[in-house]
């Protein structure tokens, strides 16, 4: 028979397992919440339990106000601090190691994005835990589906980790509502000066157009333009159609734009409304990035192209001659 303490130690351990907290890193630029962050509470909200989420930067107090809106927040927890400038992992991880400290939470989400690519794989080995990278779906507090071999299998994994380190795909969640209103706090933990790196500065490149990985609409070019010049015809299609542009990982090995347009596996993840693969043949690694897309269409002159096998409509014809004629006609009203 157990004694009285006993029986007590083991409900007071069975209810601490029981009870859940995940915090969610948010993804900002200090001034403004990245729209993946929202796809990444909704995310956090099917673990079950309280979602906190940390606002860590510099002078981003108009970031913790934004994601104190938005419902399914329990809780903000702000590190403003000049030493998080960058984002940098060596700067931010032991941050977040004196925070999991203190709040000891049974889960840690960030989204599948260069930052949290950058982040959750140096956070999950201090805490010596496997992460769980690139999620697209939650079973239960434990349970969790992605992909693996560029998108050709669905993988469902158990992780029995005491905390779960976790990175989300964007695409496959909705994004959170606005309409919360919670509490910000300061985050425990002491924001310092890494001797392992430091932040000199950062070039941005500037666009009117919206950000590849949450646009409604994608025009994406391969090999098949030829040069980056030519990348215009894509520019000015995109124009028309409130469209980001995106490029195969060809085109960017080509040096024909920079690598931050690259589609795939090893790119960016996209899912937009509408998808327009131009001169892009559809190798797997490609349409690993963008097979999810509502509606995609294939302009290729080759008919044989792999593309056409996952497109809704296909164009075969010379690029050159196609894409003119259709940025003229979606102009036309
Ligand atoms: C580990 C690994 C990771 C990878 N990750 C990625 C990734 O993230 N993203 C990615 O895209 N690739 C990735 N790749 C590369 C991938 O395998 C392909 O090599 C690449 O996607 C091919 O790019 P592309 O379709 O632009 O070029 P190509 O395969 O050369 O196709 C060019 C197409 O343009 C068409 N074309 C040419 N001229 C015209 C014209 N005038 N009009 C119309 N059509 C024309 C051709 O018919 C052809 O189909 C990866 C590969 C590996 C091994």
């Amino acid at each position: 028979m157990l004694s009285f303490s006993r029986l007590h130690a083991r409900k007071t351990v069975g209810l601490l397992k029981r009870f859940k907290s995940t915090l969610v890193i948010a993804e900002h630029n200090n001034e403004k919440l990245t729209p993946v962050t929202l796809n990444t509470i909704t995310a956090a909200t099917k673990l079950g339990g309280e979602v906190s989420c940390l606002v860590l930067g510099s002078q981003c107090a108009k970031v913790a106000e934004e994601v104190s809106k938005v419902k399914g927040i329990s809780k903000v927890l702000l590190a403003d601090s000049e030493a998080f400038k960058g984002f940098l992992p060596e700067t931010v991880t032991p941050f977040l190691l004196a925070t999991q400290k203190q709040l000891n939470f049974t889960h840690i989400v960030a989204s599948a994005s260069a930052v949290g690519k950058n982040v959750m794989p140096r956070l999950a080995a201090k805490l010596d835990v496997s992460p769980i990278s690139d999620i697209i779906g939650v079973q239960d507090d434990s349970t969790f589906v992605r992909t693996i071999y560029a998108g050709n299998a669905i993988q469902t994994l158990k992780s029995d980790e005491p905390v779960k380190v976790i990175t989300v795909r964007g695409t496959a969640f909705e994004p959170a509502e606005v309409g919360g209103s919670a509490p910000t706090e300061n985050a425990p933990g002491e924001a310092a000066n890494s001797d392992l790196s430091s932040f000199v500065g950062q070039e941005l490149s500037k666009s009117d157009r919206p950000e590849l990985a949450s646009a409604k609409a994608v025009v994406a070019g391969g090999r098949g333009l030829k040069s980056g010049e030519n990348f215009k015809l894509l520019y000015d299609l995109a124009d028309k159609l409130d469209a980001a542009v995106g490029a195969s990982r060809a085109a960017v090995d080509a040096g024909f734009v920079p690598n931050d347009m690259q589609v795939g596996q090893t790119g960016k993840i996209v899912a937009p409304e509408l998808y327009i693969a131009v001169g892009i043949s559809g190798a797997i690694q490609h349409l690993a990035g963008m097979k999810d897309s509502k509606v995609i269409v294939a302009i290729n002159k080759d008919p044989e192209a792999p593309i056409f096998q996952v497109a809704d409509y296909g164009l075969v014809d010379d690029l050159f001659k196609a894409v003119p004629s259709m940025t003229e006609l979606v102009g036309k009203k």
